[in-house]
């Protein structure tokens, strides 16, 4: 076990000091200044910064703010264009305002007729008008539409625009709930008795409702309002932001009436269950031309890197926090349809204030044994982009980046509690860690593999074999919501995860041949960015390749002992149908998990190196291997 080279002997010490009375060179390591720290991140989080969405104007502000500081403190630039390193991010979707209807001779257009839904593509596309019901599928309560309809086929929608109703269905009271008297006669439905929304789930999502459609066939969706509860146009919503990869327009009553009355006639037939009435809804074919105005545009993103020369320049250490967040909300939202500012003063404000003091402590020290990059990523929120670009792109040759400090979401550690991950990814780290530990008086939680392997930028080095740790002070309850604000910052505790970072990464300068440990897999086999277990306990076992732009879903790796690294899929390959679902999308793929249980088994297509290939997937749950 290598000594802890933070210690100077005492003897050494005593040389120092005597040289300090004489010479400008610091005697003890300058420390921490909280309050800088909490400077940094109150203005990081100030609502000002919009909440730092990769690709906006306000994380540009934010990424030249960081650049400055770099300046400032005489760092050399490492990116490529000075600190800068840019690549693009895709914006939230927003409503291109151009939507349209056409039918025959009529054309609806215009915001008070129709709007795109959230789950709607930028598309056009042309098809014959089917009545759809309200598209839901829910065997517990035994409502089936498309079965009610005859359009349970796989097909039964192929190439056709499906008319679908918002809300959920007019439903009776089942046995199990407390209104339900059994000797009472069957009542009649009212009002009173008909239970809408509340237990039907997802399954009557706008969402839910497309991809019903779209497994079948459907090229369009249109939505109308049931006579009888009017919903209003919801404007486009960009922070539910599920593409379904079709146009999905919302029509107000009136357009929808004038569209397809005759679908309206027969609404009040849908009692509980529906009887299949084929004939129940005869309509005249029609055939529509639906067209989304849907944009989703690319905006520039900004990593931020500095370097601090070292004795030996041959090789470095990379110190690196994101610097973005959620903007005002959002898909990663923990606050779905919170339009407000996410501040992210944990996420990752504090981070990047730690990051911007260890700068300045190492600025101010003598030499390190080697090179010090120091790197604001973006995007980070958006699937790991800027770190994966930088170690695609490096602006320093990967094979001299010896070890990876990551600091994301360390402003809770007040108590002087942290967790540090993937601590196996380099044989010294778990013994340094623990004597640092002492010597600061940190409670330190150390995750060999954990989830050491994912959810944040240390990934990135890990894929590229390169040893990383990642300081991380906890999850709380303002997790990716806008109360994650700079009052619930813990300074003092930041302060001091910079004195133990600043001792960790002088150990890690100074060992000179780090070498790279595959960590142990977490338990349960799931990293943390793999695709989540479906609320029904599916599990498949992918890791999908953040960013990929492609049709599909492209797999950066299989969880160990899951169904998928079972049914031989691995890296690189890209699903693109599973069972009877077609995956254009990542959403393509949560919808589709949720259509089937553990212990099914289902046939997974993809490519692979350019030709169509298909297994069997056995389908568990994740704690049963
Ligand atoms: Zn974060």
């Amino acid at each position: 076990m290598p000594t802890l080279r933070t210690a100077p002997s005492v003897a050494f010490l005593f040389v120092l000091a005597s040289v300090a009375c004489t010479s400008t060179a610091p005697s003890a390591p300058a420390v921490a200044d909280a309050e800088r720290l909490l400077a940094d991140v109150t203005w990081l989080a100030d609502d000002a910064q919009g909440g730092r969405r990769a690709g906006t104007d306000e994380a540009r502000r934010a990424g030249e703010w960081i650049a400055e500081r770099f300046r400032a403190l005489g760092l050399e630039p490492a990116g490529e264009d000075g600190f800068l390193q840019r690549f693009e991010v895709g914006l939230p979707a927003t409503d291109g305002g151009d939507s349209r209807l056409v039918c025959g001779d009529s054309t609806w257009s215009g915001a008070t007729h129709l709007v795109p839904a959230y789950c709607s593509d930028g598309a056009t596309a042309k098809g014959e008008l089917v009545f759809c019901g309200y598209a839901v599928e829910h065997e517990p309560l035994g409502w089936n539409d498309f079965t009610s309809l005859g359009l349970s086929a796989n097909d039964a929608l192929a190439g056709k625009v499906a008319l679908v109703v918002r809300g959920a269905p007019p439903k009776r009271p089942t046995p199990t709930r407390a209104t339900h008297d059994p000797a009472a006669p069957a009542q009649t439905e009212t009002a009173a008795n008909v239970v809408r929304g509340d237990d039907w789930g997802t399954s009557t999502s706008l969402f839910t409702k497309t991809m019903n459609c779209k497994r079948r066939g459907a090229v369009a969706v249109l939505f109308v309002e049931h006579p009888a509860h009017p919903e209003g146009l919801t404007p486009f919503d960009s922070s539910a932001a599920k593409q379904s990869s079709l146009p999905v327009l919302l029509l107000s009553g009136e357009t929808g009436r004038a569209l397809a009355p005759e679908c309206f006639t027969v609404l009040e037939r849908f009692v509980d269950p529906p009887t299949p009435t084929g004939d129940a809804v005869a309509y005249p074919a029609r055939t529509v031309e639906v067209h989304a105005d849907v944009e989703r545009k690319k905006g520039p993103a900004f990593n931020v890197l500095a370097r601090l020369a070292g004795r030996d320049r041959s090789r470095g250490i990379v110190i690196g926090a994101h610097y973005d967040h959620l903007g005002h909300g959002g898909p990663e939202s923990m606050a779905p349809g919170d339009r407000s500012v996410h501040n992210g003063a944990d996420d990752n404000a504090s981070g990047t204030a730690v990051l911007l003091e260890l700068a300045r402590l190492f600025a101010r020290a003598p030499r390190p044994d080697c090179d010090i990059v120091f790197a604001a990523w973006s995007g980070e929120e958006l699937g790991l982009l800027g770190s994966k670009h930088w170690t695609e792109q490096p602006t320093i040759e990967l094979a001299r980046v010896e070890a990876n400090l990551n600091l994301d979401m360390v402003g809770r550690a007040g108590a002087k509690k942290l967790a540090v991950l993937a601590t196996a990814s380099a044989a010294p780290f778990e013994a340094w860690l623990g004597e640092l530990g002492r010597k600061h008086g940190f409670e330190l939680q150390l995750s060999s593999g954990g989830n050491g392997v994912g959810g944040s930028d240390h990934q990135a080095f890990l894929e590229r074999k390169i040893p990383a740790l990642h300081f991380f002070s906890g999850v709380h309850a303002d997790y990716h919501k806008p109360s994650d604000d700079v009052e619930r910052f813990e300074a003092a505790g930041a302060a001091a995860v910079t004195e133990l970072a600043r001792d960790l990464v002088l150990e890690m300068t100074a060992a000179g041949d780090l070498v790279y440990v595959e960590p142990p897999k977490p338990e349960g086999g799931e990293a943390a960015r793999a695709t989540p277990t479906r609320s029904n306990g599916t599990w498949f076992g992918s890791v999908p390749e953040y960013g990929f732009e492609g049709k599909g879903v492209k797999l950066a790796g299989t969880s160990p002992g899951s169904p998928a690294e079972k049914s031989g899929l691995k890296a690189g390959d890209v699903l693109k149908q599973v069972g009877d679902v077609k995956i254009d999308t990542m959403q393509d793929f949560v919808y589709a998990l949720g259509l089937y249980k553990p212990g099914d088994t289902v046939v997974a297509k993809f490519e692979r190196d350019g030709k169509e290939e298909s297994v069997r997937v056995l389908l568990t749950t994740r704690a049963k291997q």
